[in-house]
């Protein structure tokens, strides 16, 4: 007996004005009338239009709403203060000795600058952008944001360049603008538990053979798997250098998968478990016999990411820099599963404590 096609009939729509199973419009089978209401269509019900949410931050709403400098700068003292204003000098959160935000008196003539507050503490003033990469730039709050919007949300990243054609700011400005944003990124120091994949890949390092061994730069990526992650970049694959990595970046009680490289072994003798898999016999996904899986393709699928980045955003990356620029890599994999401007919303306070320059001040 020959197969049966049977046509597929549509299905009964819902109060909701979805069918029940195949929700989605395009995937019908036939060409029908847009009846149906799109998923973003539905507003949730107990969405208040004054509540903040950063899920709803886009290019469009940081150009629509946040493009004069004043709502610029109260939205980045939201995303930096969730819970109000707190000293940079004295860390006084304002609870019980009350951080005041500076207005000018009645008849006052003399101007009081913007955004400054006056802590109920230390009796310092202070603005959103002390103590922060934000310091001393002169470039606006507004094109500061859309900056960080678009490296939090460019999943292969975004050239200097680019930033320099879409913000209408200097390359210079804007080269050292993308810097500041990645190094707000570092400094992460929280250990990865459970099973933590680590492995190391070379960057960069085009040219002759003789060449390429001096310019090619080690990367070694730690990835707790399901869970965030750290990078560092090494001088060389040492077992010093690894160890030193894994001490800094994975707590003793981790299960650790690595590939078969013999400088890993004396380490990770401290740790809980060490699974390796056997790349060289092309092994490269293993069930223990305890269910668990042996594997380093995370670590894998994160080079394989940040090599799109150097090859088709940067074209070149210094051994100076990259550690910045593999920071940028693992933030956006640490925080993968949110929306952009969530994601934006968890960069900003990273920002805290962190100054970029170029050179050391003098005093
Ligand atoms: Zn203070």
């Amino acid at each position: 007996m020959g197969l049966r096609y049977q046509r597929r009939r549509l299905l009964p729509v819902t109060s909701t004005g979805y069918t029940r199973k195949r929700d989605y419009i395009l995937d019908k089978r036939r060409n029908i009338a847009y009846v149906y209401r799109m998923k973003n269509d539905i507003e949730p019900a107990n969405k208040g239009e004054s509540e903040f949410d950063a899920d709803d931050l886009s290019l469009i709403s940081l150009a629509q709403e946040y493009s004069d400098e004043d709502k610029a700068r109260e939205l980045l003292e939201r995303l930096r203060w969730p819970n109000g204003a707190i000293c940079p000098h004295c860390k006084n959160d304002g609870k019980t000795k009350p951080n005041s935000k500076l207005t000018p008196k009645a008849g006052s003539k003399s101007a009081v600058r913007k955004g400054v507050y006056f802590c109920g503490a230390c009796r310092k003033q202070f603005t959103v952008t002390v103590k922060t990469v934000f310091e001393g730039s002169h470039i606006p709050i507004s094109k500061w944001l859309m900056a960080w919007f678009i490296v939090c949300s460019s999943k292969k990243s975004v050239s200097a360049h680019q930033l320099h054609r879409m913000l209408k700011i200097t390359y210079k400005a804007a080269w050292f603008m993308a810097h500041r944003i990645r190094f707000a990124f570092g400094g992460d120091t929280e250990k990865l538990t459970g099973t933590v994949e680590v492995d190391e890949t070379f960057v960069g390092g085009k040219g002759e053979a003789k060449t390429n061994f001096s310019r090619h730069v080690p990367v070694v990526a730690l990835i707790e798997r399901g869970g965030k992650m750290h990078t560092r970049v090494v001088s060389n694959v040492s077992q010093m250098n690894l160890g030193k990595c894994l001490a800094e970046c994975v707590d003793k009680s981790a299960i650790v998968n690595t590939d078969n490289h013999d400088a890993y072994k004396p380490a990770l003798k401290e740790y809980k478990r060490h699974d390796v898999v056997n790349h060289s016999k092309l092994e490269y996904h293993r069930i223990n016999p305890d269910g668990s899986i042996a594997t380093t393709n995370s670590a894998e699928s994160f080079f394989s990411l940040l090599k799109r980045g150097v090859y088709g955003s940067w074209h070149h990356v210094s051994r100076e820099h990259l550690p910045k620029y593999a920071n940028e890599f693992a933030f956006r994999w640490s925080n993968s599963r949110m929306t952009d401007g969530a994601r934006m919303a968890v960069g900003i306070p990273m920002v805290e404590g962190k100054r970029l320059m170029y050179r050391k001040p003098a005093n």
